[in-house]
């Protein structure tokens, strides 16, 4: 085969309309993709989700109400792009299985993991074969072919939240793909089966994982991620209106920011297509002119601040003992206890006889861990912070940078920071009421250059 080897996913809003999928057709004309992985249209997976819990409750009535609207929403994209009566027939079939399961369902007052996640891969498999159809328009040169994902993405039985079983998506892509100059595969994203044939689902918002491991199963050169924002910007537009797209991240920038609390593809979601150093480009499918951003191996420029990123609701939990004084192995004891409850820790600064250990709100709910470190060491939480972390590349070498740091944010406390453990971040702990305008100052200094 002689093109480049594209693998294009289109998320649940580039599905959501007829005018929504054949913009997403567009693109994936223009980009000449090999393999076209999609989500279920917009808020279907919720739908259904909702729907199995009804059925489960036996609530008829409320059931039958929320499939005629699951339905109509996709019967209405048919009727929009004229779908041929073939998919129309398969979409129909795909609404009578839905209704075999609610009844079933519903009789039995029972949901089966596995009925669930059954439940679950039609809203995937509706909107791929609407936008095969259309698809097949749009490309009227090409083969287009619809793809069971299950034949290819096999998975534990971890119903929920399967584990894909990599060497056997790589044997089942090198087996069953045609690679022909003329083929485009239409495929769904967040679906597998596992070795029974059981269908699967990877966890919410899985399509992204599913184009990565497709991705790697073919080995593509590129993969693209087409979503409703354009692409990844220096921080959250809006809190800095003038914040900007950020053309090229390296694979170690964009998981320290969405570590910190970016809303990027988080890291485990392109772990595959990282293994493979495969590019990843993320943009979006209604302003594709807007450009996006790359995120690869190696990159041109090399900033000290490519980014700042802010997560919400952070605690500070500070852990206090003479224990600590001159001895060994207190540390070891209070990290033992975070991972018995498997809480991850963030950030973490020492002193002689203190630790304080940032991690989110949330975690304070877990009484029991709370009360084991209560039984070791003195534990005070302060709440309402938020960390802001700049993402860059040698922050912790790089001279002059405290200083501009600093001197942007005078006026601001900071509750603690953190600094050195890695090249790409420096993190730091302000109240909550604070953090706007320090990501305002910041991006102006360390980003806009002003
Ligand atoms: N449709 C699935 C979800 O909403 C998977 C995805 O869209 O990524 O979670
Ligand atoms: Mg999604």
């Amino acid at each position: 085969m002689s093109r480049q080897i594209i693998v294009s996913k289109f998320g649940g809003t580039s599905m959501g309309s007829c005018e929504a999928m054949k913009r997403s057709a567009q693109i994936a004309k223009k980009f000449d993709s090999y393999l076209v992985i999609v989500s279920a249209t917009s808020g279907t997976t919720d739908q259904l989700i909702a729907l199995a819990k009804m059925a489960s409750k036996g609530q008829m009535d409320e059931s039958k109400a929320l499939m005629t609207e699951i339905q109509n929403k996709h019967r209405k994209i048919t009727e929009e792009a004229r779908s041929s009566t073939d998919t129309v027939q398969i979409l129909e079939g795909f609404f009578t299985e839905l209704d075999l399961l609610v009844q079933n369902i519903a009789l039995l007052r029972e949901l089966t993991p596995r009925a669930n996640d059954h439940i679950l891969s039609l809203g995937e498999r509706m909107s791929s074969v609407i936008f095969k159809d259309i698809m097949t328009k749009t490309l009227p040169d090409k083969e287009v072919r619809l793809l069971d994902a299950r034949s290819i993405i096999r998975t534990d039985s971890h119903y929920g939240r399967a584990i894909p079983l990599i060497e056997d998506i790589g044997k089942n892509s090198a087996e069953k793909l045609d690679r022909h100059d003329n083929i485009v595969y239409v495929s769904q994203g967040f679906i597998g089966a596992d070795r029974e044939g059981n269908t699967t689902v990877l966890g919410r918002g899985g399509s992204d994982y599913s184009a990565a491991l497709f991705a790697e199963g073919i080995r593509a050169n590129v993969l693209q991620i087409w979503t409703d924002v354009a692409g990844v910007a220096t921080t959250d537009p809006r809190i800095v209106p003038t914040a900007k797209i950020i053309p090229e991240l390296s694979y170690e920038e964009a998981a320290e920011m969405a570590q910190y609390g970016a809303k990027i593809l988080h890291p485990a979601t392109i772990a595959p297509a990282v293994r493979c150093e495969i590019p990843v480009f993320v943009s979006s499918s209604f302003h594709d002119s807007l450009g996006g951003t790359w995120i690869r191996k190696v990159v041109k420029e090399q900033p000290t601040v490519r980014a700042i990123t802010k997560r919400n609701k952070q605690a500070l939990v500070t852990i206090t003992t003479p224990k600590m004084f001159n001895a060994f192995g207190f540390m070891s004891e209070i990290f033992g206890i975070f991972a018995k409850h498997r809480i991850s820790v963030d950030c973490v600064t020492t002193s002689e006889i203190a630790v304080a250990i940032t991690v989110d709100l949330a975690t304070l709910d877990h009484k029991k861990l709370i009360d084991e470190l209560k039984e070791v060491a003195r534990v005070e939480i302060d709440a309402d912070y938020e960390l802001i972390s700049l993402i860059g590349n040698d922050l912790h070498i790089r001279p002059k940078i405290a200083k501009k740091i600093f001197s942007a944010i005078e006026d601001t406390n900071i509750r603690m920071m953190s600094l050195g453990a890695s090249a790409h971040n420096f993190n730091f702990l302000v109240k909550e009421s604070d953090s706007v305008s320090v990501i305002n100052k910041l991006h102006k200094t360390l980003i806009e250059g002003l």
